[in-house]
């Protein structure tokens, strides 16, 4: 028999990334291809990078999508800031916190940590101090939205207190690009990476990143050649760099990235300030649905992401089965937890295009179906209610 075309099922992505894809970008990314130095795509690309700074909020000239997904974002950060024997802090409150570890170590750096619980948001105190203790530390790096678990980290405050040790910052901010407030170039963050399957609502597989000029000239000034040739930014600046002779490096995703200058023109149009108040207003609703059934929430109030809702698994419900139950009947998907956090909380996502009323309201329905089903200790009937009355309020 031969092979067929395959059709994946038509899915509501409410877990913690990818998330629902915007009609606009699909039809985006089937638009005939050019080449990649044909000058139409290099209008494409300056475009683009106008478009990230307005996302990133920032002017910083160097800023491009890597592509590669929001993993290489992190070590294109990290393969041109550290160099062997670099001191690096990085702040844990989740599972991508590790993942920078596992990166400043790769790179030969040494990595010194400021632990934190998890579903807790970083501690500026506790950060402050052990940068004071390493007066030799050269980078401060820390995730602003922590997805593993739903917290956000306060990421101002930790660069102001990075540069006051003079260290520059590395700062994860997949989840938070188009879902949560940021604000790189009033921040003053350092190295930035996101991606583009979160609250930007695009295909999986890019990863925006912006650099600051101080983080420029370190890179432009190492001692030792980038370990990763396709990651060194001397070298990927001759391509996507201002002024670039546009100068053969790779070839560009094209396609990719006409989905990602869609999502970024959607985001503009729409105004990053209203999306920003979008996922808030879902997330209130979907946060009143879930209370009134009488479920909590594993982040305090302060710390959550209204993008990433980790909800408590009640007691004798089973997991995996609430999950699959959901899958196979409404074909919607939610996260399961991660690490210590496996098994106690679902990860409900409201990312860009998915954070809207009717996927909270079907969401809710489908969980109150599901656990009262399951003769889950929850009150049923009346979570859809609780969210409306936010939506008519
Ligand atoms: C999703 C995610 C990543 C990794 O992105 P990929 O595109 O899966 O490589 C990194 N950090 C955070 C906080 C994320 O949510």
């Amino acid at each position: 028999m031969p092979h067929q075309s395959f059709h994946p099922p038509e899915r509501t992505l409410m877990g913690p990334g990818p998330s629902d894809v915007n009609p606009r970008v699909l039809e985006a990314l089937a638009r005939p291809t050019i080449g990649h130095l044909d000058p139409a795509f290099v209008g494409l690309m300056d475009e683009m990078k106008v478009l990230l700074r307005y996302a990133f909020q920032t002017e910083y000239s160097l800023t491009m999508p890597v592509s590669a997904p929001g993993s290489a974002g992190m070590e294109t950060c990290f393969v041109n800031l550290v160099e062997p024997g670099d001191k690096v802090v990085i702040c844990q409150n989740g599972v991508f916190g590790g993942r920078m570890k596992e990166n400043v170590e790769r790179c030969g750096g040494v990595a010194v940590m400021v632990e934190d619980p998890w579903g807790t948001a970083v501690d500026p105190g506790k950060t402050d101090e052990t940068l004071r203790a390493h007066p030799d530390a050269k980078i401060l790096a820390f995730v602003h939205a922590e997805t593993s678990t739903g917290a956000i980290s306060d990421a101002a405050t930790l660069a102001e207190i990075a540069r006051k040790h003079d260290c520059l910052t590395i700062v994860d901010c997949v989840t938070s690009l188009g879902g949560s407030p940021l604000k790189v170039g009033e921040w003053g963050l350092d190295a930035v990476y996101s991606g583009t399957q979160k609250c930007l609502s695009c295909t999986p597989g890019l990863s925006p990143v912006t650099f600051s000029d101080r983080a420029v000239e370190v890179v432009k000034n190492r001692k030792t050649r980038v370990q990763s040739w396709f990651m060194d930014l001397n070298l990927v600046l001759g391509y996507w760099g201002s002024g670039a002779q546009r100068a053969y490096h790779h070839t560009a995703p094209i396609n990719a990235l006409y989905g990602l200058h869609e999502a970024l023109v959607i985001l503009e149009n729409e105004g990053i300030e209203n999306a920003w108040q979008r996922h808030d207003l879902n997330h209130a609703a979907l946060r009143a649905g879930i209370e009134a059934m009488g479920l909590s929430f594993a982040v305090a109030k302060a710390d959550r992401l209204p993008q990433l809702n980790s909800v408590m698994i009640p007691e004798g419900v089973d997991d995996a089965a609430v999950r699959a139950s959901l899958l196979q009947a409404y074909n919607l998907e939610i996260g399961a937890g991660l690490g210590p956090m496996a098994g106690k909380i679902w990860r409900i996502g409201l990312m860009g295009y998915a954070s809207n009323q009717t996927n909270v309201l079907f969401c809710l329905g489908a969980l109150d179906a599901v656990l009262s089903a399951q003769h889950a200790p929850i009150e049923s009937g009346v979570a859809v209610e609780a969210a409306m009355q936010v939506y008519s309020a």
